[in-house]
């Protein structure tokens, strides 16, 4: 054989794996930088929309995230009856349907990714997720995850660990086809209809529920290796606001990694309207959030949007003791939170562990500064944390808590119309509503106007006409709850 035969057909051979080198080496290049460039441009765009007062120097949206994101008419029915509950009447004239949920989760979420970038924390949520038969549940998650999603089901809780399982593990092999699962389950006193406790006296009341919940996940971890993120969510209002305290006091250990506290807001179903939710502030609802976590909470640290609308405390509990992440009074804390910022943006630090380090090298390689940041961030904590030795006896346990106020619907109905004509009212009321709009951290995805909804939109204006067309394409073939 000559020579030049052997090139002749070795030749195509060696450009297909050249090609092929050269492919493999960029996608290599891009999972290990420390932003995805079409998140980068995500971020960039979210900042650029964002309204003046919210640019601020801890503000976070726009800088390391794009923000939280929500489902929304895809499964709209509950089984539970809330005061309030946030969802039109006509959602429970909706039929659960998993080729429905599943369809348009998956159209939603692809609106996601190409408007907002990868990484992103995603809710699947709606009415009550686990009316969803578990493969379809599972399905809805995979197509959040494989549209870069990282899901989280939000539920009332109230199911059994079969059904836990069944979502968990692949029907054909038994085996878990999800690692990890996150669940915010939605506990509160105003919540009508849970198996065992249908009209729950108080919140201390539902502890062994809020109890059940979580050793469901500690034992599918036990037995199945699928690990876990649970949070707390509990909707505040005149009739529980005084056990807040409590609440944190009490559930504080059951394995939640969250507590997230929503005043109650008038939007959605007005029949079930039971209290006057204006009697107390935000600010009264965070000095009992703090009661209850027996500390001051350094919100202020970070902030993800309108401060009127979001409050997040980061921190651990050291023993007792609750260590903030940041502490908000300390500048060399504020300019930590700069270098990181500056050196990994929006980066996600959920990723395999060769990936993950490769990060936060090329991170540390952008802005070097982070590095001594880190060193100097780490010794304050572990002094604020009562020395080294308290905290190798014993290790910090992480906890986040959350406040979430939503607004009312007669103010959201007017802010969003004039929003969407480009105009900016002169009403106080209605212009402090729009200025929360623009600051929105929680969207819903309408791939078909081409538009992010804040989630205060979808269920002022959108969620009534689009549970009236749902009504028609999947009644319900059982009698309506009130
Ligand atoms: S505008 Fe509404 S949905 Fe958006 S962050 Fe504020 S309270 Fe939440």
């Amino acid at each position: 054989m000559s020579q030049s035969g052997a090139r002749g057909r070795l030749a195509p051979v060696s450009i297909t794996f050249v090609a092929s080198l050269a492919a493999r080496l960029r996608d290599l290049e891009l999972r290990t930088r420390p932003e995805h460039p079409d998140l980068t441009a995500a971020l960039a765009r979210r900042w650029e929309e964002l309204p003046a007062h919210v640019k601020t120097r801890n503000q976070m949206l726009g800088r390391r995230t794009a923000g939280c994101e929500g489902t929304h008419g895809v499964f709209p029915r509950c089984n539970l009856a809330c005061t309030p509950c946030y969802h039109s009447r006509e959602a429970n004239r909706v039929r659960t349907d998993g080729e429905h949920t599943v369809r348009e989760v998956e159209r939603q979420m692809a609106y996601l990714r190409a408007e907002r970038g990868p990484g992103q924390n995603a809710q699947l949520i709606g009415g009550e997720v686990t009316l969803l038969e578990a493969d379809d549940h599972a399905g809805a998650l995979q197509a959040m995850i494989d549209h870069g999603r990282k899901p989280m089901s939000l539920s009332h809780g109230d199911f059994d660990y079969d059904y836990l399982q069944a979502l968990a593990l692949d029907p054909a092999t038994g085996k878990p086809r999800f690692r990890h699962l996150s669940f915010a389950g939605h506990f509160d006193s105003m919540m009508y209809g849970r198996r065992g406790i249908k009209a729950p006296e108080s919140e201390p009341a539902l502890n062994p529920y809020r109890a059940r919940f979580c050793e469901m996940f500690a034992r599918l971890e036990r037995e199945h290796g699928v690990t876990h993120y649970l949070a707390h969510n509990m909707t505040v209002t005149p009739a529980n606001v005084d056990q807040v305290p409590q609440v944190i006091r009490d559930c504080r250990e059951m394995g939640f990694r969250m507590f997230s506290f929503q005043p109650a807001a008038f939007i959605g179903n007005t029949s079930r309207w039971k209290h006057e939710y204006r009697e107390f502030s935000t600010d009264e609802v965070w000095r009992r959030i703090e009661e209850g976590a027996g500390a001051r909470l350094h919100w202020g640290a970070f902030q993800i949007g309108d401060p009127r609308c979001n409050r997040t405390a980061y921190g651990a509990y050291a023993g007792d003791r609750y260590v903030p992440l940041l502490d908000e009074d300390d500048e060399r804390d504020a300019r930590v939170l700069d270098d990181f910022v500056a050196a990994f943006g929006g980066m996600d630090f959920v990723a395999p562990t060769g990936v993950l380090a490769t990060r936060v090298v090329r991170g540390l390689a952008r802005h070097p500064r982070a590095i001594a940041g880190a060193a100097g961030w780490g010794r304050r904590f572990a002094a604020r944390a009562g020395g080294l030795r308290a905290l190798a006896r014993q290790r910090p346990q992480a906890l986040t808590y959350v406040m979430h106020a939503f607004m009312d619907a007669d103010k959201v109905k007017p802010a969003w119309e004039l929003l969407r004509r480009g105009e900016l009212s002169d009403e106080p009321a209605i212009r402090e509503t729009q200025e929360r709009l623009q600051a929105c951290s929680y969207a819903m995805a309408h791939p078909d106007s081409d538009e992010l909804v804040p989630a205060c939109a979808q269920h002022s204006v959108l969620d009534p006409q689009e549970n009236v067309r749902l009504q028609e394409r999947l009644p319900l073939l059982e009698l309506p709850m009130a």
